[in-house]
């Protein structure tokens, strides 16, 4: 059985004090809840203050990017010994943001993911297929290109720790979700490739619908058997949302 992991991905939203008044927000509604994993993510100057908030609490902590060099003259670069000694336990890598503005490339990813697990932090993949691309009938070869490239050369062991998420590009901040049936399609896809890569960790692997989830979708698309927990946006802004994304009803 795969638990469930909810994710709320903050980009570059909430300075330190906003933060720290959602996680005490969150901390006390969500203290019982042992069905599902809690993830947030945080901007970075707000992860080690976040991280006294949620000491001894079921809340994990997330970074939104990391650079794979350990240390040295990398202007504005974060490393994984840093965001680990925030308190960090997951990242979030190759996120269609990054892609997008900051050139992040299949092979950049592959460096991160690797940089990530060799520090002992659960990356969570981003993959997804843009509009054009779903329109062009490509959303497949693309989504299987990205899966491949990115885990390349990744040992069965790590991959069996690290997390995917699957965010159709233009669902993501805009509204409209994909439909449970077209997440479940592309889930299911995701998990067919991983396991021509990884069979023994096929059924194991943690695989996110990311786009517009919102608390009157996810249950539908938390039905569906190859999704197993969401990546969330605007959603996860506020105690109030996330915490009804965080106990969908199931
Ligand atoms: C995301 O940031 O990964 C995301 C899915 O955003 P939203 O939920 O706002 O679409």
């Amino acid at each position: 059985m795969r638990k469930p992991l909810m994710a709320g991905n903050w980009k570059m939203n909430k300075t330190v004090s906003e933060s720290v008044s959602i996680v005490k927000a969150l901390k006390g509604t969500v203290d019982g809840v042992s069905d599902v994993e809690i993830l947030i993510c945080p901007a970075f100057t707000a992860l080690y203050e976040v991280n006294n908030e949620i000491k001894g609490s079921n809340i994990n902590l997330g970074a939104q990017n990391l650079f794979w060099e350990a240390k040295g003259a990398f202007t504005g670069e974060i490393s994984t010994a840093m965001i680990r000694d925030a308190g960090c336990s997951y990242v979030i890598v190759g996120h269609s943001e990054r892609r997008q503005y900051f050139g992040e490339t299949d092979e950049i990813v592959n460096k991160k993911i690797k940089a990530a697990l060799a520090a002992d932090i659960v990356p969570i993949v981003c993959v997804g297929e843009t509009l054009k691309e779903r329109e062009g009938n490509v959303t497949f070869s693309v989504i299987e290109k990205q899966v491949r490239d990115d885990l390349a050369d990744i040992t069965l062991q790590q991959a069996s720790l690290t997390v995917i998420a699957y965010e159709p590009v233009w669902a993501i901040g805009t509204g409209k979700t994909a439909t449970p049936d077209q997440a479940q399609e592309v889930h299911f896809f995701i998990r067919k490739i991983y396991a021509q890569m990884y069979k023994e960790s096929a059924e194991k692997v943690r695989i996110l619908y990311g786009g517009s989830i919102n608390p009157g979708n996810v249950s539908d698309l938390m039905k569906k058997s190859d999704i197993d927990g969401g990546l969330v946006g605007g959603a996860s802004l506020e105690a109030e949302s996330f915490i009804k994304l965080i106990k969908y009803s199931k």
